[in-house]
């Protein structure tokens, strides 16, 4: 969900608002003021960490079949 940061336009209080929806009523919390400006907007965005998808070995070729034993020629 969204956390926005807002700053007061009339007391300069910084404070954050989980905000639902545009409609959402956002107030200064300490002059009750509803003039504010967005500072920044936060999400929960997880970090885009390399996968370590590590152990590519190769399959394991020869023996088996045409090694002799199965006769594929
Ligand atoms: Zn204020």
């Amino acid at each position: 969900m969204p956390i926005y940061e807002y700053v007061c336009d009339d007391c300069g209080e910084h404070y954050e608002r989980i905000v639902f929806n545009q409609k959402t009523e956002v107030t200064c919390p300490k002059c009750d003021s509803g003039k504010h400006t967005i500072q920044l907007s936060v999400f929960a965005a997880p970090a885009n960490g390399a996968k370590a998808s590590g152990g590519g070995s190769p399959a394991p070729s020869g023996g088996g079949c045409c090694g002799g034993s199965c006769g594929c020629h």
